[in-house]
């Protein structure tokens, strides 16, 4: 593995980034420093769009197989790089090898899987009276990706992109960019043509600001916090450029009087803590009817506790860091403000042991949550769990809407007839009903401020067409 990256990836070449500054990325279990990148800058993404709307005509009128086919050469590029993609976010993440093995790798190569067969098959010309509907590409996408699942959130980008016939300015976050080289690497053994695909790694307000803003990037794809979403929206505003936004959630977790609670609990603690709790869609509100509350209580605790915090590398560990030492810092600020507005502490907390090194967060379950207070309305981004609970079907669907974000979600019930009618009336964009899999190819994105437009599938690949009338 080498972790000093000098290069940024132009125009199908691995070259030299304008600056000659670097950027450190930290291990957040060691704390040390394990690699740079270049630190990108505007003359980087000058040179990367350029080669993008070079690439754009030609990639465009490419056959619809025959961008399959270089989806399908990524796919194997990547699929032997499978285990090195893993042991890198472990690294430079912390998340445990065995989850960063089956989901940060394994999720990534499903849904390029599912673009290699989409690609293929685009959606035909319809006919429409008089008119003949047909569907293009959008143009050159500026991709702007978070770092909790740093090759998953720029799959769902690039791979329906490039699909459509888009070409592709990608910048990671400079959290955890040394996955996203390894992509590249597999990039440029899939051979795109030159243009098709770039990589300009830096900061936010140089790099990704440089994207949104940028004249010749004709739509901007945006997964991060829903603050920086907001301003990259505003930038692309200036010029009507289109916008794909998934943002931050608070996700409501509905468990009925009638579910089987221990399969609740144990589900609903998991989701809440993959990843550290690190995951835009965690189930981070767990709404329990009142008949089985303590019992709920109990069992979540249990759960909790049951976690063992340590090295991502070390297979007995279920819970790795935090990314950084702020969002240590911010997650154990939620949890102090939880405690004084009135939240009761039922396992983890502030003094619960910690490795020595590290940013570590013990697993934590608050009880009694008020649905108002900052831990049930704020997005906290660690393995903390807000329990409240709820006198009937009714007032769970109150409590669970009363959010700004809407992005995922899920129910409980014996009855699942009434578990659909609850998740019918969430005003969130997925819900879970008794613990149903992820659907790689189920629209995924959000309601209210938790974004604009949806990833994956044919949803996700209508993200980057533009539809045109022709009569005759
Ligand atoms: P962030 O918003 O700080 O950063 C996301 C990306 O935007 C990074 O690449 C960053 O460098 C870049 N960025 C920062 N400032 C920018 C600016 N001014 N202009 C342009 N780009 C800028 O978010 P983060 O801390 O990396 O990720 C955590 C957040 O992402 C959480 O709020 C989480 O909910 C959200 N998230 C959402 C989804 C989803 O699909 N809805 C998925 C993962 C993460």
């Amino acid at each position: 593995m080498d972790l000093a990256r000098t290069d940024i990836y132009l125009d199908g070449h691995w070259v030299t980034a304008s600056a000659g500054q670097t950027l450190d990325v930290h291990s957040p279990t060691t704390e040390e420093v394990v690699g740079t990148v270049p630190a990108g800058t505007a003359a980087d993404v000058d040179r990367a769009v350029a080669a993008a709307r070079a690439a754009f005509d030609g990639w465009a009128a490419t056959a619809p197989a025959d961008r399959a086919a270089r989806l399908d050469r990524l796919h194997a590029a990547l699929s032997a790089r499978a285990d090195e993609i893993a042991r890198t976010v472990a690294l430079e993440l912390g998340t445990p090898l065995k989850v960063a093995t089956r989901v940060q790798a394994g999720l990534p190569l499903t849904v390029l899987r599912s673009y290699v067969d989409l690609a293929g098959h685009p959606p035909a010309a319809e006919t429409v009276g008089n008119s003949l509907v047909i569907r293009e590409p959008v143009g050159v996408v500026g991709a702007i990706t978070p770092w909790n699942y740093p090759l998953h959130q720029v799959m769902a980008k690039l791979a329906p992109a490039l699909a459509a016939g888009c070409t592709v300015v990608l910048k990671p976050s400079e959290l955890t960019p040394l996955t996203a080289y390894l992509l590249f690497d597999a990039i440029d053994e899939a051979g795109f043509p030159p243009g098709v695909v770039n990589l300009v790694p830096g900061t936010g307000p140089v790099v990704g600001e440089a994207i949104a803003a940028h004249p010749d990037v004709d739509m901007v794809s945006f997964t991060g916090s829903t603050a920086t979403g907001r301003r990259v929206a505003h930038l692309a505003a200036d010029r009507i450029a289109r916008v794909a936004l998934e943002l931050g959630g608070k996700s409501a977790n509905v468990i009925l009087d009638d579910a089987d609670l221990a399969t609740a609990v144990k589900v609903g603690v998991g989701n809440a803590f993959l990843n550290s709790g690190q995951t835009c869609t965690a189930w981070t509100r767990m709404l329990v009817h009142r008949d089985r509350y303590d019992e709920a209580l109990a069992l979540a605790a249990k759960a909790a506790d049951g976690y063992r915090l340590g090295d991502p590398f070390d297979p007995a560990t279920r819970l790795g860091p935090l990314v950084s030492a702020a969002q240590r810092d911010r997650v154990r600020d939620h949890v102090a403000r939880g405690l004084a507005d009135g939240g009761r502490l039922v396992a983890g907390g502030p003094d619960a042991p910690l490795p020595e090194r590290g940013w570590f967060v013990a697993p934590t379950v608050i009880a009694d949550v008020d649905p108002d207070s900052a831990l049930a309305q704020e997005e906290v981004f660690g393995p903390v769990l807000a329990v409240i609970p709820v006198d009937d079907d009714e007032h769970a669907v109150a409590v669970a809407n009363n959010s700004r974000y809407g992005l995922a979600g899920a129910v409980w019930s014996g009855d699942e007839e009434r578990a659909l009618a609850v998740a019918r009336r969430m005003r969130t964009g997925a819900v879970d009903v008794n613990g149903a899999p992820f659907n790689p190819l189920a629209p995924f994105g959000g309601y209210k401020q938790s974004g604009l437009g949806r990833e994956l599938g044919t949803y996700g690949l209508e993200e980057f067409l533009q539809t045109k009338a022709i009569q005759r």
